[in-house]
């Protein structure tokens, strides 16, 4: 497995898997892990009855990313690897983008937003809160602190063509695209942070915000995207200098099977199909030259636009996969889109 020592891969796009430990309701169900990482790069997925008998594997796939994370890696370490590398980008007049990808359940909020405990989250641990800290820490930093740098934060949803400021109570906004290609996301709250713990308390707020009112595993907040995002401006200056853009996305299980879901069930998981396959050709366009970018596609890729532009951009994939058996056909689903955008 992956250990803290290891190599930091510097690359434009770098696309990683996280398996999460079986849980109590999966334990209770007897559900097999049928995922194993053999190698810090390489991952098993196993058919669901041979698990049972290691000698009769008959067709395991295979896959290979850049990491892959079992189910003993934390947070931190997770991000060392993926977000971390990405926030001097922030600095050097980049975009920087990290995306969490896979099915309800399989530990998206858990990577980006912080460990649970109970209801409760450790929003300091979360990629959110470490993005955050670096970006303080980055700020005292001799290079950077004589640049006059000024951050500010903002947090939304996007579900389905809607936006909702997160730190307006899911005030609904307009996205705009003016004459100049630029899209802007009318009247967004961006509230500018001058320590880490206001970070830290948007980052609350915004997350409460999105799972308020919310019962079923089934809620909203799985079937849409959240998009936290950290900018940097020179003190005085409108531009942009850079901008660390991180996605909780929506659970991609649906689409799959929906013969038995009602109609706006299946708008629902048409929209998501659709953001997410328009997000793959927006992230595989990010490293070619002249390639075509689809981002009009859904609302996700039109906002992230700035981001997959750009020679100096990078982005990050981490692709979350559920261990047990009756996850299985989500998972290889999960790994197939995750392999493709590499
Ligand atoms: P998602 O956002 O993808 O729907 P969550 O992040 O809410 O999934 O995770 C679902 C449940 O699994 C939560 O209770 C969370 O605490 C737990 N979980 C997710 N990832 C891990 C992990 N790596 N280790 C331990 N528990 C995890
Ligand atoms: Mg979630």
């Amino acid at each position: 497995p992956l250990r803290e020592n290891d190599a930091v891969i510097e690359n434009q796009i770098t696309v990683c898997v996280r398996k999460r430990p079986l849980n109590e309701k999966e334990i209770s169900r007897r559900e097999l892990d049928v995922v194993s990482v053999p190698t810090k790069n390489q991952l098993v997925v196993h058919e669901p009855k041979q698990k049972v008998d290691l000698t009769k594997y008959l067709e395991n796939q295979h896959f290979r990313f850049d990491y892959v994370f079992d189910e003993s890696c934390t947070n931190d370490l997770v991000y060392k690897f993926t977000a971390r590398p990405l926030v001097k980008t922030i600095f050097e007049g980049g975009m920087a983008t990290c995306f969490a990808y896979g099915q309800t359940g399989s530990g998206k909020t858990h990577t980006m937003g912080g460990e649970f405990r109970g209801k409760q989250q450790n929003f300091k641990n979360g990629i959110y809160g470490l993005v955050a800290q670096d970006v303080f820490r980055y700020l005292t930093h001799p290079k950077y602190a004589k640049m006059n740098y000024s951050v500010s934060a903002s947090f939304f949803e996007i579900y389905g063509k809607l936006v909702f400021d997160l730190l307006a109570k899911k005030q609904r906004l307009r996205v705009l695209e003016d004459g100049k290609q630029q899209v802007q996301v009318v009247g967004l709250t961006e509230k500018v942070v001058n320590k880490v713990d206001h970070v830290f308390e948007l980052i609350q707020k915004g997350s409460l915000e999105r799972t308020s009112g919310q019962t079923s595993a089934n809620s909203n907040s799985s079937r849409s995207h959240a998009v936290f995002q950290i900018i940097l401006r020179r003190s005085g200056s409108r531009q942009i200098e850079g901008k660390f853009s991180l996605i909780d996305l929506a659970g991609n299980e649906r689409g799959a099977d929906n013969s038995k879901s009602n109609r706006q069930t299946r708008i629902e998981g048409a929209d998501i199909n659709k953001s997410l396959l328009a997000l793959k050709e927006c992230i595989r366009a990010l490293g070619r030259k002249g390639a075509h970018l689809p981002f009009r596609g859904s609302k996700l890729t039109q906002v992230l636009r700035d981001s997959f532009i750009g020679e100096k951009s990078r982005t990050c994939m981490i692709a979350l996969i559920s261990p047990g058996n009756y996850s299985v056909d989500h998972s290889l689903n999960t790994l197939r889109y995750a392999d493709r955008v590499k």
